[in-house]
C-alpha cells in the first residue's frame, strides 16, 4: 500500500494499524471509520465525540480526501456515467445504474487505472496502466456519489482486473460490507475477473461476496483471441478451480459478451454448454457495445435469441442483459478514453493481425 497520508485510502485493518503505531487504541479507529464511512464527515472539526487532541492528530499528521466528481453524464435510462478525479489527477470511471422497477441501485466501480488484461474488445485495455487504486479509492467512489445511500448493490466490474489488485479490493470490500462503515451486505457485492485463477481461487477461499468470470468464449481458440489471459491461465484451469468449490450454496455468474461472428453462433452456444456442465452458475449474455475505435460488432437480434434457446434448452439458467447507457456510451473505460482523447493522451487501439484474422474468417 502507497499510504500518502491520506486516512481516506486506508482500509478497516490498515487504519487500525496506523493509528496503533501512533499509541491509539482501536475503539479511536472504529470511531474514525463511522464518521468518513458512514457519516460522510470529512472534517476533524467537525467529528464531535472526538478528543481535541486526536483532532489535532488528525489535522497534523494525516488528511482525508475522497475522490470528486470531474464530469457526469446521464442516459435517457436514467445511468450516469461519472468521471472520478483521484488526488493525484488519475481519473476512473463509476457507473450508477438504477433499476427503479425492481428498487435497486447498482453502481460500478473500478479498481485500477488503465488495464493490463489486454482483452481485445475493452477500451480500458488500450489506455496506460498508470497505477492500482487503493482500498479507499475503490470503495471512495461509493461516498463521492450524490445519493449514495440508495446504493444496493455493488459491482467490481469497472476500469482495471480486480484480482491483479487483491490486497486492495479486500481491503475495499471490508470497507464495503463493515458495520461502522458503508455496511453492505456481502451478498450484495459481486467481483468480477478476467480469470487470474490463483487469486480467484484465493478469492474463493476468503470472500463471501459473490464472483462473475468474465467468460466470452466457449472454447480456448475464441478465448485466447480475445483474452489474452486465457493463454496463462486456459479454459480448463478456470473452470476446474470453479469445480472445487465445495460450498453447496456457490453460484458463479458467468459473463458472456456476444460479438458479432465471434462468438456468437449456435456452434458456440452448444459448445458453451458442455463447457460449463457441472458448475452451478448462471449466464449473462451481454450485447457488445460498439464504439468506433474498436472494429467489433453487436450480434443481429435473431443471432442473440438463437444462442440463448440453446442455452436454455440446455436447462442452463441464462440471462440477455439490455445495455444500459447506451447513449452515453457506459461501456468500461469509453469514458476515460474520451477524456484522454480531449487530452491528447490517448492512443488509438490496434487490434492484432491474428485477432483479425480470427474475425474476419468467423473463427
Ligand atoms: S475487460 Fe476488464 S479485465 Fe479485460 S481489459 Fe477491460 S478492464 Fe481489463
Amino acid at each position: 500500500m502507497n499510504f500518502n497520508g491520506n486516512l481516506a485510502l486506508l482500509g478497516p485493518k490498515a487504519l487500525e494499524s496506523w493509528l496503533a503505531e501512533r499509541g491509539h487504541p482501536r475503539f479511536r479507529a472504529r470511531q474514525l471509520l463511522r464518521w468518513i464511512w458512514k457519516e460522510g464527515v470529512l472534517d476533524p472539526d467537525a467529528m464531535s465525540n472526538l478528543s481535541k487532541d486526536f483532532r489535532h492528530l488528525l489535522k497534523t499528521d494525516a488528511r482525508i480526501v475522497l475522490p470528486k466528481i470531474l464530469h457526469a453524464q446521464e442516459s435517457e435510462d436514467g445511468t450516469i456515467k461519472y468521471l472520478l478525479q483521484l488526488e493525484d489527477g488519475k481519473t476512473v470511471e463509476t457507473v450508477w445504474i438504477p433499476r427503479e422497477d425492481q428498487g435497486r441501485v447498482t453502481v460500478c466501480v473500478s479498481t485500477q487505472v488503465g488495464c493490463k488484461m489486454g482483452c481485445t474488445f475493452c477500451l480500458t485495455a488500450q489506455q496506460r496502466v498508470e497505477r492500482d487504486l487503493e482500498a479507499g479509492e475503490i470503495a471512495g467512489q461509493l461516498l463521492a456519489l450524490p445519493n449514495r445511500k440508495k446504493i444496493t448493490n455493488v459491482v467490481l466490474m469497472g476500469m482495471g482486473e480486480p484480482f491483479d489488485n487483491y490486497d486492495n479490493v479486500m481491503g475495499a470490500l471490508d470497507l464495503m460490507t463493515d458495520g461502522e462503515a458503508l455496511f453492505l451486505g456481502t451478498r450484495r457485492i459481486t467481483v468480477s475477473t478476467s480469470g487470474l485463477v490463483p487469486a480467484m481461487r484465493r478469492f474463493l477461499s476468503e470472500s463471501k461476496c459473490r464472483l462473475a468470470v468474465s467468460l466470452n468464449a466457449p472454447n480456448d481458440e475464441i478465448r485466447n483471441l480475445i483474452m489474452p489471459i486465457n493463454k496463462a491461465y486456459p479454459l480448463a484451469d478456470l473452470l476446474g478451480a470453479l469445480r472445487e468449490v465445495k460450498d453447496k450454496r456457490f453460484l458463479v455468474t458467468f459473463e458472456y459478451i456476444l460479438i458479432r461472428d465471434v462468438n456468437d453462433r449456435p456452434e458456440h452456444a452448444r459448445e458453451l454448454v458442455k463447457l460449463v456442465k457441472g458448475i452451478p452458475c448462471k449466464m449473462n449474455l451481454l450485447l457488445y457495445n460498439e464504439n468506433p475505435q474498436i472494429p467489433f460488432k453487436r450480434p443481429e437480434w435473431e443471432r442473440v435469441d438463437a444462442f440463448q434457446k440453446i442455452l436454455n434448452d440446455s436447462g442452463m439458467l441464462s440471462f440477455i442483459r439490455t445495455s444500459r447507457g447506451r447513449d452515453i456510451s457506459a461501456a468500461c473505460g469509453q469514458l476515460a478514453s474520451e477524456h484522454k482523447r480531449r487530452d491528447n493522451s490517448f492512443k488509438p487501439p490496434r487490434l492484432s493481425p491474428t485477432l483479425l484474422e480470427g474475425v474476419a474468417a468467423g473463427e
